[in-house]
């Protein structure tokens, strides 16, 4: 029998156009790029007959790629996934600028979000608090430090990091940076400051033993 192999079919039947699709698309997953370059190609060379059409037909566009979108929901979100694990770093980068262009309209936005879905927003918060629980530690310590009115410093955990070298100022060993704790070294709760002079990093279980008690270094 004269039959071929791959998205081929049996030579002398009829292809359908379902059948041509479905071997194209077999073809372009086997070797996309001439396909890619000749699309490119093909773009520039019609790029004004391209934006008409597509202004022409706007409606029908978006209506096929939403149509588009749903039946290939798992593939997109795939694609997005591995996308945001490759570009963090610019995705931080975005996030932070857009933020502190839009700051009024995102945190209007968030309230409203937060008032529709209270028990999602509640399921974050705890999960948010779980994994953040040092940054909250400080965020609390200069509240605190702020409603008995004391000086309250804006403290760059990164620089203090290093100014200590990496190394816990209550037991005198090395602390990773991802585990790092800021520690008051007179505490608030004893009139200290929320400042750079009054902190050093500490290892949370250290910080957590000192509790609010001043340590007397022994000096030789
Ligand atoms: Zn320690």
């Amino acid at each position: 029998m004269n039959t071929k192999t791959g998205c081929q079919l049996q030579v002398g039947s009829m292809k359908s156009a379902f059948d041509i699709s479905e071997c194209r698309k077999a073809k372009y997953a086997e070797n996309p790029e001439p396909y890619k370059l000749s699309s490119r190609k093909s773009y520039r060379k019609n790029i004004e007959k391209v934006r008409a059409y597509r202004e022409a037909n706007k409606e029908k566009r978006n209506a096929q790629s939403k149509a588009w979108r749903k039946k290939n929901k798992k593939h997109i979100l795939k694609y997005q996934k591995e996308w945001r694990e490759n570009n963090i770093v610019q995705i931080k980068n975005y996030s932070r600028e857009h933020y502190s262009e839009n700051t009024d309209i995102l945190k209007a936005k968030s309230a409203r979000w937060r008032k529709e879905n209270p028990e999602l927003f509640k399921i974050q918060g705890k999960r948010y608090r779980e994994n953040n629980k040092d940054k909250i530690h400080t965020k609390n310590a200069k509240r605190r430090a702020l409603l008995k009115g004391a000086k309250v410093e804006n403290i760059d955990r990164g620089k203090i990091y290093i100014r200590e070298k990496g190394i816990c100022g209550i037991c005198g060993l090395f602390v990773p940076l991802d585990e790092m704790t800021l520690d008051h070294i007179i505490p608030l709760i004893k009139g200290g400051e929320h400042s750079i002079k009054n902190v050093q990093i500490a290892h949370l279980i250290c910080n957590s033993a000192k509790g609010d008690k001043i340590l007397i270094k022994e000096v030789c």
